[in-house]
């Protein structure tokens, strides 16, 4: 086979078509569409009204095994998914995915475009500024930051009663209103609102402000955080309307007052400005795969503070596009195969979207604080597996997070660390020097790893998903160096293990045609109602629904909370936040919070180390522990912090 040429050269060699053709494919009118250049455009929400009787699509969500550092191929498959659905079985579809953040861009994780021949293109384009959205999430966030600290320098150095006017009109406030309006009164020890770049620059992470002469003194601490983990950015991917959006926005909570009371954005008299700078950002944009088929490209939420999935928006205008006449067959374009295949009795449309890190995380989000945004339900979890991931979970080699990544993980060729034929001399840690002996013999060993990852991981990943109700098929994203052996193994367990169907995609290497058997799968699985529910009752008290999911999704005994925590969830009850969802911020790395705890680990209690909230974007998140007791109530220090945590998200968006 010739090798596969680099992601950019793949990139630049196909001419996409341009965007207004696109859009009048997919049935847009020219009035709904907002072109920014040749490839890209905007599109009207007004779209919703028009179409509000159409019937929607299926939803589709592509979601993934415990990773390896280097990410197991989530987004190639959702790109090749829909091609093979449009392109190849001319069934409509469209991919909504998430924009990338620069510091992931610029950092060890590079782009999130695709790969190989599943791509959006033109690449540089959807990594890099895209329509401006991030920077728009960048002006407003520094917008609240700048009027926290205006107002703390005015009520420290004047009692201007006329800091309220801007909320209502003064001449109906009673004296007791005028002294609440006026004073907010934050304290400067519990501001929660920090300014915001997107740049992996670490030098800002620690600041101190106002320490020009005019600021009188009003010098404090703060920081700078990526763009992306802006709480307005989770706020852009689940509104579901402009008001929606304003709304949310108004309800930020940017610190506490120095008698305990929450202070909002609202409060500081930004809301409006806030929405006025994002009116822009709330519409999706419209791009093309390689294969001339549409994609949304919308919001980019982190997996960890926040949910990790694209926009409720995004998803809703898909899914009404998708389920109308006239849009299958127009929309593709011959990449270096133009075959065609016939499909009969399944006569289904999709919207496929991504969840980002593995399904205890990104998928669980999807579901219980997404899909409760949104309303709508998912009908098929497609499951991406690699064989490299299942031999790490199966007993191969671990990278912990924040350690320099193992030389055999980057390279080409770093399957063949897991291709020794002693399995017993492997380290239980690579570092840069580990020296590995290698062999290129595919013996049972080998399987037996397989095996192993498939036993554990994935088969839980299979019963997390049908914790929700819905039917799972694997997608075995093969690699190159992957043996027929061992792509036989894994969909054979994958299926005894509860897989609907599980089969091998070789997208990458060969586009949507490598994606087909793939897209009859979820076509089928799409064709049987699923029976989604909620992992758990939202009206439950905040400890038992962060319970649950430690138990039920990541296989827990209990949890454990920290004084800290325990203080934080009682204010929230207080405040009446008790009703929202919960966003667990998790390693990645493992289903539990242990980065170097591979396959599916039990006999752990979950520490939760503190509790944070985003009320605007509507969920509490809990920070999983930098210690824990096991059940034996020994003390064992975990090499993961919250540190380690955002230093891993700012170099890797997954
Ligand atoms: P995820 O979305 O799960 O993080 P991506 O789809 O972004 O993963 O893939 C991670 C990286 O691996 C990308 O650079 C992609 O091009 C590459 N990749 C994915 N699948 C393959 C494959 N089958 N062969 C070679 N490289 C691949």
């Amino acid at each position: 086979m010739t090798p596969v040429p680099s992601d950019i050269e793949i990139s630049r060699a196909q001419m996409p078509k341009p965007v207004n053709q696109l859009a009048e494919e997919i049935g847009l009118l020219p009035e709904e569409l907002e072109a920014y250049g040749r490839s890209k455009a905007k599109v009207r929400l007004s779209v919703l009204d028009r179409l509000h009787t159409q019937p929607d699509g299926k939803y589709v969500l592509v979601a993934g095994i415990t990773p390896t550092p280097l990410g197991e191929g989530k987004s190639t498959v959702t790109i090749g998914l829909v091609q093979a659905l449009s392109a190849h079985l001319k069934l409509n579809s469209f991919a909504c995915l998430r924009q990338p953040s620069q510091g992931p861009t610029f950092g060890v994780k590079g782009g999130a475009a695709g790969g190989g021949y599943a791509q959006v293109i033109p690449m540089e384009e959807f990594n890099l500024h895209l329509t401006g959205d991030i920077h728009a999430i960048t002006a407003a966030n520094n917008l609240v930051a700048a009027a926290i600290d205006a107002r703390m320098l005015h009520e420290a150095t004047q009692s201007d009663k006329r800091l309220g006017i801007n909320k209502t009109d003064p001449a109906t406030l009673t004296p007791q209103e005028v002294s609440d309006f006026v004073r907010l009164d934050l304290d400067p020890a519990k501001i929660t609102w920090q300014r915001v770049v997107d740049t992996n620059d670490r030098f800002l992470r620690k600041i101190t402000v106002g320490q020009a002469s005019t600021e009188k003194g009003q010098i404090r601490e703060t920081g700078f955080d990526i763009a992306v983990a802006s709480e307005i950015m989770a706020i852009l991917a689940l509104a579901d309307s402009l008001a929606d959006m304003k709304g949310r926005l108004a309800r930020m909570v940017v610190g506490t007052s120095r008698s305990e009371k929450p202070v909002t954005a609202e409060d500081l008299g930004v809301s409006g400005a806030l929405a006025v700078l994002m009116k822009d950002a709330i519409k999706p944009t419209l791009m093309q795969t390689l294969e001339g088929t549409p994609v949304f490209v919308h919001a980019g939420p982190f997996a960890n503070i926040a949910h990790g999935n694209s926009s409720v928006l995004a998803d809703k205008l898909a899914l009404k596009l998708v389920g109308r006449d006239g849009f299958v067959g127009k929309s593709t374009q011959s990449m270096h195969t133009d075959s065609v295949h016939e499909l009969r009795n399944l006569l289904c449309t999709f919207s496929v979207t991504e969840a980002g890190f593995g399904a205890d995380i990104g998928m669980e989000k999807f579901f219980n604080i997404k899909c409760r945004a949104s309303g709508l339900r998912p009908d098929v979890v497609v499951l991406v597996a690699t064989v490299r991931a299942l031999k790490m979970h199966g007993g191969g080699p671990n990278v912990s997070a924040g350690a320099p990544l193992p030389k055999e993980y980057i390279d080409e060729v770093y399957r063949a660390t897991f291709m020794q034929t002693n399995t017993h001399d492997w380290p239980q840690t690579c570092t840069k020097n580990t020296q590995i002996t290698i062999t290129t013999d595919n013996n049972m060993s080998n399987l037996s790893l397989v095996a192993g990852g498939c036993h554990s991981n994935l088969k839980k990943q299979i019963q997390i998903a049908h914790l929700f109700g819905v039917p799972v098929v694997v997608a075995l994203n093969v690699f190159k160096t992957d043996t027929q052996a061992e792509i036989d193994l894994v969909c054979q367990i994958a299926k005894e293990c509860g897989a609907s169907e599980a089969v091998p995609c070789s997208h990458w290497a060969q586009g949507g045609h490598g994606c087909i058997e793939l897209a009859k799968a979820v076509n089928e699985a799409a064709c049987t109602p699923s029976s989604f529910q909620f992992l758990y009752n939202i009206e439950m008290p905040i400890t038992e629904k962060i319970r649950t999911i430690a138990q039920k999704v990541y296989g827990a005994d209990d949890i454990e909370l920290s004084p800290d925590a325990q203080a934080k969830i009682d204010y929230y009850n207080q405040q009446g936040y008790g009703s929202l969802p919960i966003c667990m911020a998790k390693t990645h790395l493992s289903l539990s919070h242990m980065p170097d705890k591979k396959g599916a680990p039990t006999g752990f209690v979950l520490p939760i180390r503190d509790v944070r909230a985003s009320i605007g974007a509507g969920f509490i998140y809990p920070l999983v522990g930098t210690k824990y007791q096991n059940k034996k109530s020994t003390q064992v220090e975990v090499q993961f912090s919250l540190f380690l945590l955002r230093e891993k998200d700012k170099s890797k968006l997954s």
